[in-house]
C-alpha cells in the first residue's frame, strides 16, 4: 500500500472494523485460519508429513495440484458468503491477495476461473472466480483465459454430497479449444474448494480437448 493511501484510508479489519498493521484483516484471523503443512500436494486435504493420501494413491485425481490460502473457518465462512451473495466485491482484493501471496506459480502459463453459467451470472451480476481470477492475474503476471464455458445451469452444489455433486456436475463445462491454444500448464479459480468435485469436473474436460495439460486447482478456502 501506497504511504499516502495508507494515511488517507488506514487499513481496518473487514471484520472487526478495527484498525490493522497491513491488510484490511486483523493478524489474528490471519494466524487462525492457516492451514497445517501436513496436507496432500494433490487434494489439499489432511495428510502425515505432506506426503500424498491414501485417496489420491489409490485414485489420483485429474489435476495434479491443489492450493488454497486458509482453512474454511467459520469467520472466513462469513466473509466469503458476503463477497459471493451480499454483493460485497471489494472483497475480492484481500481474499484474492492472500491467496496470490502464497501460491507456488512457478510454471503456471494461464488462470482460467471456474465460470458460471450465465443465468446465475445475470442474477449476480458477476462471477466470484473471476473477480479473484483478475486480481490474482495482475499480481502474478499470468493471462487470463476463458478456456471453460458452463453448459447446464446446475443446482446449488451446498447440500449435495461427494456423489451427488459428481452426477450434478457430469456435463457441466465445455473446453474452448479456440482460447487454450498451445498452453500446457494452468491453474482453476475457484472461491472455495469442498470436495473438489468442480475442479475434477472441470480438469477432466480441459484434459479431454488438450491431452496431457497439466492443471492445478486454487481457491481461497478448502472445507476440512
Ligand atoms: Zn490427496
Amino acid at each position: 500500500m501506497h504511504w499516502l493511501e495508507r494515511w488517507l484510508f488506514p487499513p481496518t479489519c473487514v471484520i472487526t472494523g478495527t484498525a490493522t498493521e497491513q491488510f484490511d484483516l486483523q493478524q489474528t484471523f490471519i494466524d487462525k485460519w492457516q492451514i497445517s503443512p501436513e496436507i496432500c500436494p494433490r487434494c489439499a486435504e489432511a495428510s502425515p508429513h505432506g506426503q500424498i493420501c491414501g485417496l489420491c494413491l489409490n485414485s489420483p485425481p485429474a489435476f495434479y495440484r491443489t492450493q488454497v490460502a486458509f482453512k474454511f473457518d467459520a469467520e472466513l465462512r462469513d466473509l466469503i458468503h458476503q463477497f459471493k451473495y451480499a454483493q460485497h466485491l471489494h472483497l475480492s482484493r484481500l481474499l484474492a491477495e492472500q491467496l496470490a501471496d502464497r501460491l507456488d506459480f512457478q510454471g503456471v502459463e494461464a488462470l482460467i476461473p471456474i465460470p458460471l453459467h450465465t443465468s446465475r451470472l445475470r442474477e449476480r451480476g458477476y462471477n466470484q472466480a473471476l473477480e479473484l481470477a483478475r486480481i490474482i492475474s495482475k499480481q502474478l503476471n499470468i493471462p487470463i483465459v476463458h478456456g471453460l464455458t458452463r453448459q447446464v445451469a446446475t443446482p446449488s452444489q451446498t447440500k449435495l454430497n461427494a456423489k451427488q455433486r459428481r452426477r450434478n456436475l457430469k456435463h457441466a463445462f465445455a473446453a474452448d479449444g479456440s482460447q487454450l491454444g498451445e498452453l500446457r500448464h494452468i491453474a482453476l479459480i475457484d472461491d472455495v474448494i469442498t470436495t473438489g468435485a468442480t475442479m475434477q469436473s472441470a480438469t477432466k474436460v480441459l484434459q479431454k480437448q488438450q491431452p496431457g495439460l497439466v492443471v492445478q486447482a486454487w481457491a481461497v478456502a478448502k472445507t476440512q
